[in-house]
């Protein structure tokens, strides 16, 4: 049996990030840089005004006259000059001259006679030309996930098009005679697939680009025809079909296609089951059927493979720790990942395994915040205890 490192390695072997495209910002979100992003526009563009008031010289008095005002967008065209003030929105220009604002709450305006309640010394909320990043600064760099803030930056950087990394296509296939799409006629004793619909999300989630392959049966003519959807693809994932027995038709129907290498043996649970290898030059990897196996596995494997093809560090899971809310006996042989539902205490982040841990347990799964990794062999734990966890979602 391998170790869930072991593996990890196995399927990250001869994998290296995808080419780059040219993509508006506007299409951005969630999608990784390929290359720094250098800014085309100081930000602010000038020293402008943090808040509504007078634009003032700092040296001069408390009595000034009102020569004229700056909004956003409308710049004061003239200079400030001793004893003179000008009326000034936030974000709008700073005057020549000028060199503080004195905020309308502390000011007496009488006209055009306005009275400072109290001194504003040099630079009082003023935001100086470039505080936030200058023209040509460098920022986000290669490998960064776009978050919604990014957008924000990126549009103030003035930046309307971006090389980013191409999302990974990942083909989806699920096997088994006694799966239905969900909301077709569902054989006898037979079940609505989950697995394709919830890898597809997870792909998605992960920055990749999901092509459903649907439901090939548990044929070799079927699972030729419906794998070849996956020409054209970064990745093909296979659901099912990967225990003793089952295994031998999905790989010859692969093999058929080009696929070689193999099936192994994780010591992990769920999830021991794994086939890896490659159909041509696509890299294949074969998840359990069990919705929570292959939920877990993905977890370990698939979404690594997706950081690697996007150039995303770091690639493999990081763990938390917390504290155990309840008590757990020894583990087993294997490396465990238990469904745990997360609370957040005065002590920190408190974790209790969930009552359900059978594999094909989905509800549970669902109602899962975080999976506590155990190692093999570990010694029962009490409450209190600090374990692993891996946070999901
Ligand atoms: P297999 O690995 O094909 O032997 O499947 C193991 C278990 O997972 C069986 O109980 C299958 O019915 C179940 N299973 C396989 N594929 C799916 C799927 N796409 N959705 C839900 N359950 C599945
Ligand atoms: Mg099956």
């Amino acid at each position: 049996m391998l170790s869930v490192e072991e593996a990890q390695a196995l399927v990250l072997s001869g994998l290296s990030p995808l080419g780059c495209e040219t993509v508006p910002l506007s299409q951005a979100f969630g999608r990784v840089m390929a290359s720094s992003a250098i800014a085309r526009t100081t930000h602010p563009t000038a020293d402008v005004s943090a808040m509504d008031g007078w634009a003032v010289r700092a040296e001069d008095g408390l009595a000034l006259t009102q020569i004229g005002e700056s909004a956003a967008g409308h710049p004061f065209a003239g200079t400030v000059g001793q004893g003179q003030c000008v009326r000034i929105y936030t974000g709008a220009v700073m005057p020549k001259g000028a060199d503080a604002v004195a905020i309308q709450e502390e000011v007496v305006a009488n006209g055009s006679a306005i009275t400072l309640g109290v001194p504003a010394p040099k630079g009082r909320h003023v935001r100086r030309q470039g505080q936030d990043f200058a023209a040509g600064q460098s920022l986000l760099g290669d490998g960064h996930r776009l978050t919604a803030r990014d957008i924000g930056l990126l549009a103030a950087m003035n930046l309307p098009w971006l090389q980013l990394r191409r999302r990974p296509r990942v083909a989806i296939l699920s096997t088994g005679d006694e799966l239905a799409m969900p909301g077709e006629p569902i054989p006898e004793g037979g079940l609505p697939s989950s697995n394709g619909l919830m890898l597809a999300a997870l792909v998605q989630n992960w920055g990749g680009e999901a092509v459903d392959l649907g439901i090939a049966q548990d044929d070799f003519d079927s699972l030729v025809a419906k794998a070849k959807g996956a020409y054209g693809c970064d990745l093909l994932v296979t659901s099912g079909g990967v225990s003793v027995g089952a295994y031998d038709k999905v790989k010859d129907a692969l093999a058929s296609l080009g696929f070689t290498a193999g099936f192994h043996k994780i010591a992990m649970k769920p999830g021991k089951p794994l086939m890896s290898g490659r159909m041509g030059d696509m890299p294949v990897l074969g998840l359990p059927g069990n919705p929570v196996s292959s939920f877990v596995a993905a977890q370990l494997f698939l979404k690594p493979m997706l950081r690697r093809l996007l150039g995303v560090s770091p690639e493999l899971p990081v763990l938390e720790t917390a504290l155990l809310g309840t008590g757990l006996e020894a583990g087993g042989p294997r490396q465990e990942y238990l469904r745990a539902r997360l609370e957040r205490t005065g002590a920190g982040l408190a974790v209790s395994p969930l009552p359900g841990q059978d594999s094909a347990m989905i509800s549970e799964l669902a109602a899962a915040q975080a999976l506590i990794v155990r190692p093999a062999k570990t010694p029962a734990a009490r409450p209190g205890d600090h374990v692993s966890v891996l946070l999901l979602d």
